[in-house]
């Protein structure tokens, strides 16, 4: 059986990611105590899936290792918060925080305005410290004013995606999973992995 250490903390992610790869044997960090990644210091979701892949591969030799790196862009706050998803609203930002600064931020607009914007998921997998491969994947889809729904984490309370009248935090998982920026990146990941391992 393939196995693969996923190179994130975040549970959500990886019950996302075990849901969409079955018959791969996937670990993460929380099975990796004391692998500790790089500050993800890139610009770009590429630049830092790989920093983090590569952070993780130099502890594991031999394994392969699967990064993520995701975020939200809001085209009316030109692209932000982009690659500073996760600390938004600061360093010690937490997810409930990160959506009261986007809320505060985008009541500050003309009213009226439809807020699109996309979620984007970059995957890199590396072993030994060589890039195999990267893939890509987003997800259209509007902000909200109002958080709606307990479901998903991040953002996911405040984004519908393109085609539904719910958000992420209120439609059931497995129609997240089935058009999420990370659903596509890791479908596309997945073909490589079929084709080339
Ligand atoms: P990362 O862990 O560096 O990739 O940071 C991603 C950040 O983007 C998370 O902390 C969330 O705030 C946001 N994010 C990424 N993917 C999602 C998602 O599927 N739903 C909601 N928020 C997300």
């Amino acid at each position: 059986m393939l196995s693969l250490v996923f190179a994130t903390s975040n549970a959500h992610k990886t019950q996302e990611v075990c849901a969409m790869l079955p018959g791969v044997e996937i670990s993460d960090l929380r099975d990796h105590p004391g692998l500790t990644l790089p500050e993800e210091t890139g610009t770009t979701f590429e630049a830092n899936a790989i920093i983090k892949a590569t952070g993780g591969s130099a502890r594991l030799p031999g394994m392969l290792v699967l990064a993520d790196d995701s975020g939200l862009e809001v085209d009316a706050l030109g692209g932000a918060p982009g690659v500073r998803s996760a600390r938004y609203s600061g360093e010690h930002a937490t997810d409930a925080t990160n959506r009261e600064k986007l809320k505060q931020e985008l009541a500050k607009l003309p009213g009226g305005m439809v807020f699109t914007g996309r979620f984007r998921c970059c995957m890199a997998l590396v072993r030994d410290g060589k890039t195999l491969h990267v893939a890509h994947g987003a997800v259209e889809g509007t902000l909200r004013l109002q958080e709606q729904g307990e479901g998903g984490f991040g953002y996911d309370a405040l984004f519908t995606p393109t085609g539904f009248t719910e958000t992420f935090g209120v439609l059931p998982a497995k129609t997240k999973n089935s058009l999420s920026h990370r659903a596509r990146a890791l479908a596309s990941m997945k073909a490589w992995m079929e084709t080339n391992l």
